[in-house]
């Protein structure tokens, strides 16, 4: 059966994310999707309210979830997904609820490190900006350089080149990066779960296992990794994806033949942190991948 469909939305449950489920769900509507999942950063929490949206909209709504994990020998960052999981399982709930807990601790070392250096800014601060969810590096500047446009100037050198009109909106993403980056001062490690651990888990978190954006520049997935991916129970691969270019497409879509991983196509739509796009942009998501998703998943 046809359909457009598309397997990969962020809601305001990740920590990046500018919309609620059940508006989603509506936006997905109003595209005609005939399908979607919301796939939120290492958390389920925009279930059930998606799934009674979906019901409520006429717009089947797949449960998902994205976790960021590390995997091969240069321990690179990978994102999976897992279409159909059991999000209201005990599993789900502490795998999700460990790669929380050492979001957290990053980021409390982040705001450790920026005091070590000088600035001022305490952890209950970031803590009360952040909604509950763990702050990313971008946000914890975000409220670094917030509260101090919020004194008056001078502002302290450091931190004036940030604040000054022209740099402003983007002053949190170019602290990151002389910060928070690797070998920047306040840099701290990403402590991300091994990838092979969350495939292993897959009987017990339910679903299906969907390698997200496989040409995304941090994950670069070779044909190597696909093989021993498969081997251990891989069973999509995000082959339609803003991340890929044309070339990246046909690639994966062969190496997705190659490996007999369904091709799946999501949009990693998030809202304003990702401007370029667009919700309901993404044309190539067909029905029949939830269809060949959900057979693999009973086999
Ligand atoms: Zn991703
Ligand atoms: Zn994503």
């Amino acid at each position: 059966m046809s359909g457009t469909v598309d397997l990969h939305i962020h809601s305001n449950r990740s920590c990046d994310g500018d919309f609620a489920p059940a508006e989603l769900v509506r936006m997905g509507k109003g595209c005609r999707l005939r399908a979607m999942a919301i796939a939120d950063h290492d958390t389920v929490a925009a279930y059930p309210e998606a799934l009674d949206a979906g019901r409520a909209e006429g717009v089947e709504v797949i449960p998902n979830i994205e976790f960021t994990t590390v995997f091969g020998r240069d321990d690179r960052e990978f994102h999976l997904q897992v279409p159909f999981l059991d999000w209201a399982g005990r599993s789900v709930a502490e795998l999700a609820g460990r790669v929380t807990a050492a979001r957290f601790r990053e980021a409390r070392e982040r705001v450790d490190a920026l005091r070590a250096l000088g600035f001022d800014i305490a952890w209950a601060e970031v803590e009360a900006a952040s909604d509950g969810a763990a702050p990313l590096g971008v946000k914890i500047a975000q409220v670094l350089l917030d509260k101090t446009a919020g004194q008056s100037a001078p502002y302290p050198p450091a931190l004036a080149s940030y604040l000054s009109p022209e740099r402003r909106d983007m002053g949190p993403y170019f602290f990151y990066r002389d910060y928070f980056a690797e070998g920047k001062p306040a840099f701290v490690p990403k402590r991300h779960v091994p990838l092979v651990e969350v495939l292993a888990a897959m009987p017990a978190l339910g679903g299906v296992a969907v390698l997200s954006h496989p040409g995304a520049y941090f994950q670069n997935t070779t044909a190597e990794d696909l093989a021993e991916l498969k081997e251990r129970g891989l069973a999509g691969l995000e082959v339609y994806s803003p991340y890929h270019t044309a070339e990246q497409v046909a690639i994966y879509k062969e190496l997705a033949r190659t490996f007999d991983l369904v091709a799946t196509a999501g949009s990693d739509f998030h809202g304003r942190i990702k401007p370029n796009v667009a919700f309901g942009s993404l044309r190539e998501g067909d029905y029949r991948m939830v269809e060949e998703l959900r057979r693999r998943g009973r086999g």
